[in-house]
């Protein structure tokens, strides 16, 4: 599908036949999302994480439940992930790492890890990767005298940080990580801009409203944001009204959107409580913002070049 729209969109929009003005060349800077759920075990959104693709590069932003299965519903081989970022320590951010690192480091075309599996993240990121290194030593040593899976592949690197700045640059990809508030006690939290010949996407993670998206996310060509909404009649419940603050409303996130100004935002980790219509968290955010905006789905992705192209998955 890459470069389908090129000139076809200039034709179509001059017979009228279409009605985008779209027209953009291949990019070589590419954002897909994984998953795009909550803790809610369902099968068509899985647990968050965002595959970034910038160049020869491949980044994830979390790991959660099924990313290894999404990654390989688009060919991505599990091995061929340059570095993983975390956002921070809940669960359905993390629970996919086991099986991205270990069935990664497989020699099987979904996995081919030879090189140490890097991963990048505030404070715990190195409690969290030796711990895990502890669970799963005896799988280890089994596949290296059995299999003869080369060690290096499961070889762990990882790299902390404890303040916002800069946590990765190279061959022309910077990655910046940016304090978020997720929560008092949730603690370290962030969100990610990454920036790719002169184009930049923003990932907020986890976090209620914050000032610091937006810093962080104006100007941005991709601004993705977290959301979450209850039905009213639900919010005098405290355990309801507990999830919400640690979250961002649909009005708040269109707050974000409205002041960042970015060339397209899109929702991820959609918290719903109950189950509800994405019209109405569509219709929420209609009441702060106008402007470009898309309800992801799981492998919805998104090429980023002057203009930003949405690409729903289908199967
Ligand atoms: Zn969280
Ligand atoms: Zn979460």
């Amino acid at each position: 599908m890459r470069g389908s729209l090129l000139t076809i969109g200039l034709t179509c929009l001059l017979s009228g036949m279409l009605a985008t003005t779209e027209v953009h060349a291949d990019s070589d800077f590419k954002v897909t999302l994984i998953g795009t759920g909550s803790p809610t075990p369902r099968p068509d959104r899985f647990g968050p994480s965002t595959l970034v693709e910038a160049g020869d590069q491949k980044f994830l932003i979390d790991a959660g439940r099924g990313a290894s299965i999404r990654l390989w519903q688009i060919k991505v081989p599990m091995g061929k992930i340059d570095v993983l970022f975390l956002t921070h320590y809940h669960s359905d951010h993390t629970s996919g790492i086991p099986d991205l690192w270990l069935t990664g480091w497989l020699t099987t075309p979904f996995g081919q890890r030879k090189a140490p599996f890097h991963v990048i993240g505030p404070t715990g990121a190195k409690v969290l990767m030796e711990n895990l290194e502890k669970a799963y030593a005896l799988d280890i040593k089994i596949r290296i005298e059995d299999e003869k899976l080369p060690p290096e592949g499961v070889a762990v690197k990882v790299e902390e940080f404890d303040k916002e700045g800069v946590v990765y640059e190279k061959n022309g990809v910077r990655v910046t990580a940016f304090e978020v508030n997720h929560g008092d006690a949730i603690k370290p939290a962030v969100g990610y801009r990454i920036d790719y010949k002169g184009h930049s996407a923003v990932i907020s993670g986890d976090t209620r409203y914050n000032e610091n998206v937006i810093k962080y996310g104006t100007g941005a060509d991709l601004l993705i944001h977290e959301v979450a909404m209850a039905r009213p009649a639900l919010m005098q419940s405290p355990a309801v009204q507990r999830i919400i603050a640690h979250h961002t409303t649909p009005k708040e996130a269109g707050m974000v959107f409205s002041k960042a100004k970015p060339k397209l935002a899109v929702y991820t980790h959609i918290v719903m409580i109950p189950e509800l219509p994405l019209d109405d968290i569509v219709a929420e955010t209609r009441q702060t913002y106008s402007g470009p905006l898309e309800v992801g789905e799981d492998l919805t992705s998104f090429e980023i070049g002057d203009t930003v192209t949405v690409h729903r998955f289908k199967p």
